[in-house]
């Protein structure tokens, strides 16, 4: 009745169309009914739902619902960047189809029912021109999606079948029954939508039908006898497939239109990725729970993001575990906890296996592809904490926590050796009492391997040739216990955390600067949760500075391309990628070395000619498989990931590895000596090529 009202209120010749066409008022009440029920369906799975994820803990962070819904919802940040040879278009096209779709039903909805709080109608005139025109375009876009969507999950599935011994697949999106279904059913309402348009306009020609310009080219081929009855059943065919769109969401795929934005909104946005929730002693205490053995204790948000995983694979394609055929899949860490909570949330590392659980690096490669934003390392940490209560640590990682949990280095060198690699170089101490401005944390690494004494001396005798005020803590210094924590031994990390703050108290230091990135994401990024925040610097970062203000030479390679190879914790979780670059190579050698293997669009404000970037680089770099404890593991000869990184290395063709991190130069040296094809290659750390270059 209404709908015949307000053609009534508009002008003739003005373009609109009739809602309800031939719907007569107890089809309508049929319509609404239908809707309602399948509302109804929808909404009971969601309350299930949210009771299932509320079963877990609150959150301890304050999220930025509408920065991060912007970024990564409307924006797609992550779909843009993760794989866009692999989907990412496809993807856009759906998801803003899709929006669109919406948004012109919610704007045809407000324009039908506003009266009802006094609001005009307004789905007429110019207006109705052009949203006609724009959501005609739109619609096809999804359409296009859609379709495309569908040959790319035919091809993959085809690829599957065909190689099916492969032992890592290059694609790993999951593959079920439903989701032909969800397409077939967003395919069918994209389609019927444009019929009923072409329909309507057979059924009741207007002027300005051209607009509608999909539904006006569609209706030249609607059969003349097409009338009234044809028109509407086909409108309660398209009603009855939205009404099935909303009672099955909850059980498809799609579901994660809503629940990623949910997971989205609710999540930590920190840039930096590198802090991992401290377990408190009292909370300990209370309940006699260390980590997690029950997906209950995950946080709500959590539990919640499990929901929005899409199963699209993108951090399955990433995991240098994964890519070189371990059990641990951090798509498979997610849909197993998931079904672990469903199913009672008790056998939940059972589910995911302690194998899997061991061999992740915590490199992060996977939260950073993962769309929804799950924190894959936050949930794989706290699982091994409860391993490690439970004693379930043994061999090669156990020996690392008694080592260091004993002399306070990962190594197990007693602290005097920590003063080992200074001997006649007159290095300053903290207890020399003399200020400094800089703390130069050495690391067990940097104080300990042989490799990365040769970093330490080298950054040292920079620092000293630029005049950088600086001392060093020598055997006050203590493991800063970064592979304890992301093993899961948060208590021996905390006992080496105070030990070291009240070190830093002792001696005021407030600035901090080290060669080791892992040591850099400890003390920047967690150490603020048990004492004072540091401003701490990655040596590169100071070393960029000091080239900058003209008191050091950037480094000068002999010949040939430099590659740098990004570590995990300094380019993904510290978002820390130029600074190193800015010290490879300037441009005095471009002559000598031919145009960079650099795409000049990719190429940043400062000289990288002689750079040849790997294939994986900056964020997206490739672990070289040392974090998380990993370097002090085990490793089956096959199965180590930095004979992978070694290959995009190696495959750039230059002649000089560059590195920026003690773990990575340990595992990659070790890797080259395994290898036929590197011996002309050099493994150096950028402060040694740096002093090279100022050794006059
Ligand atoms: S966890 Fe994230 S990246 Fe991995 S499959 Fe799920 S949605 Fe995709
Ligand atoms: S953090 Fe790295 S190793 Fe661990 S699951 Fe994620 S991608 Fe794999």
């Amino acid at each position: 009745m209404r709908s015949f009202l307000w053609l009534a209120s508009v002008e003739p010749g003005v373009p609109t169309r009739e809602e309800y066409l031939h719907i007569s008022g107890p089809e309508k009440v049929a319509f609404y009914v239908l809707m309602a029920v399948s509302v109804a369906i929808l909404l009971a799975q969601v309350i299930r739902r949210i009771a299932l994820w509320r079963s877990g803990k609150p959150p301890t962070w304050k999220p930025d619902p509408i920065g991060s819904i912007a970024k990564y919802v409307l924006g797609q940040r992550k779909v843009q960047s993760s794989r866009p040879k692999s989907g990412a278009p496809m993807h856009l096209m759906i998801f803003y189809g899709f929006m669109a779709l919406f948004l012109a039903t919610t704007l045809l909805a407000i324009s039908s029912y506003g009266y009802l709080v006094g609001l005009p109608r307004f789905h007429q005139g110019n207006y109705y021109l052009l949203y006609e025109a724009t959501f005609d375009a739109l619609g096809l876009l999804f359409l296009v999606g859609i379709v495309w969507a569908g040959i790319r999950r035919a091809a993959l599935i085809e690829a599957e079948r065909q190689n099916p011994e492969a032992k890592v697949n290059p694609n790993p999106l999951s593959h079920r029954p439903s989701d032909w279904a969800v397409l077939g059913l967003l395919f069918v309402l994209g389609l019927t939508g444009y019929i009923l348009e072409a329909a309507r306009i057979a059924v009741n020609p207007k002027p300005w039908d051209h607009y509608s310009f999909v539904g006006w080219t569609l209706a030249a081929v609607v059969p003349a006898s097409f009338g009234p009855e044809g028109y509407k059943a086909i409108w309660w065919f398209h009603a009855f497939l939205v009404a099935v769109l909303f009672a099955t969401l909850p059980l498809m795929r799609i579901k994660h239109i809503v629940t990623a934005t949910l997971a989205v909104a609710g999540a930590k946005t920190d840039p930096n990725m590198g802090r991992l929730v401290p377990i408190r002693m009292e909370e300990v205490e209370e309940t006699g729970q260390i980590g997690v053995n029950d997906t209950k204790q995950f946080t709500s948000w959590h539990l919640m993001s499990l929901d929005a995983c899409m199963e699209c694979g993108r951090c399955t394609e990433v995991c240098p575990a994964h890519n070189v055929g371990k059990v641990l899949n951090p798509k498979r860490v997610v849909q197993d906890t998931l079904g672990a909570h469903l199913a009672g949330g008790s056998e939940v590392i059972e589910r995911v296996t302690e194998e899997a659980l061991w061999e992740c690096t915590t490199c992060n490669a996977c939260v950073e592809a993962c769309p929804v934003l799950i924190k894959h390392v936050d949930m794989i940490v706290d699982m091994r904490r409860n391993l490690v209560a439970e004693g379930k640590l043994s061999g090669s990682g156990a020996t690392l926590l008694r080592q260091l949990g004993s002399t306070g280095n990962a190594w197990g060198a007693q602290s005097s050796q920590r003063e080992d690699w200074m001997k006649g170089l007159d290095i300053p101490l903290c207890r020399d009492g003399k200020p400094f401005e800089y703390l130069f944390w050495v690391g067990c690494a940097g104080a300990t391997d042989p490799l990365g004494m040769k970093t330490t001396k080298a950054f040292a005798a920079l620092l000293r040739k630029a005049n950088v005020s600086f001392a060093c803590l020598g055997s006050e210094e203590s493991c800063t216990g970064d592979p304890a924590r992301r093993l899961g031994d948060e208590f021996t990390f905390q006992a080496s955390a105070e030990m070291n703050l009240a070190a830093f108290k002792k001696y005021g230091v407030k600035k901090v600067v080290t060669a080791c990135p892992h040591c850099l994401n400890t003390l920047r990024n967690e150490y603020g949760d048990f004492g004072d925040e540091l401003e701490v610097f990655h040596h590169t970062e100071l070393l960029s500075e000091l080239v900058g203000q003209g008191l050091l030479r950037g480094a000068q390679p002999a010949a040939g391309h430099v590659t740098y190879h990004d570590p995990c914790y300094l380019a993904r979780v510290n978002n820390t990628s130029d600074p190193p670059r800015s010290l490879v190579g300037d441009d005095t050698d471009f002559d000598k070395n031919g145009p960079a293997l650099l795409d000049e669009a990719a190429r940043p404000p400062y000289p990288l000619r002689v750079l040849a970037e790997p294939k994986q680089h900056a964020r997206k770099t490739l672990c070289c498989g040392a974090g998380g404890g990993r370097m002090w593991m085990d490793e089956e000869p096959d199965q180590r990931p930095s004979s992978r990184r070694l290959d995009q290395l190696v495959e750039t063709g230059a002649e000089t590895i560059a590195v920026a991190c003690p773990f990575c130069r340990i595992m990659l040296d070790a890797g080259m000596k395994q290898r036929s094809d590197a011996d002309h290659i050099r493994l150096v750390d950028l402060a040694e090529m740096m002093q090279e270059a100022n050794a006059e």
